[in-house]
């Protein structure tokens, strides 16, 4: 396997060379999913990349396909051993988004009716239907920009 540079600080590689401790439910050539050590909900899980990425910004499509590729099985044996009433599925890319470990992960997180949690986005000011059209025509533009 590569050795990345980050990955003698990076606490999810340490994990993945064996270095680190961690409670794996399921691993393959490109992902690997493991309990979180300071769960919001109990059973709350990541799926991460096994290669060092800091972010979705630069995650290779194949390994995003296969981190996603892994959420219905993952989110459903979630829901059915935790009794959820509903799964979040979350990823935060960079300090303002929340991200706190700059190795890639997705959250899996087992929801209950009233369980405090708090995922709260009220809506900015709704833009008109010709901002939204701009708005998608830009972004279609930069599609393909790395
Ligand atoms: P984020 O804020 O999206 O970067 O979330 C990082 C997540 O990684 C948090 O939910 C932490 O509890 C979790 N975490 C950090 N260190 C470990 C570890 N050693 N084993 C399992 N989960 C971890
Ligand atoms: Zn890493």
């Amino acid at each position: 396997m590569d050795i990345h540079p980050d990955s003698d600080t990076c606490i999810f590689c340490r994990i993945l060379h064996g270095e680190a401790p961690s409670a794996g439910i399921y691993r393959d050539d490109l992902v690997y999913a493991f309990m979180d050590i300071n769960p919001i909900n109990p059973g709350h899980c990541l799926v991460i990349p096994t290669r060092h990425c800091r972010d979705i910004y630069s995650l290779p499509e194949e390994t995003a396909a296969a981190m996603m590729r892994l959420a219905p099985a993952l989110t459903r044996a979630v829901k059915a051993e935790y009794q959820a009433d509903g799964v979040n599925l979350w990823m935060a890319n960079e300090p303002a988004a929340g991200q706190e470990v700059f190795h890639a992960h997705l959250h899996v997180i087992p929801r209950h009716v009233d369980d405090g949690v708090r995922v709260s986005m009220a809506p900015g000011p709704r833009p008109s239907v010709d901002e939204l059209a701009q708005a998608a025509r830009a972004l279609a533009s930069r599609m393909h920009c790395r």
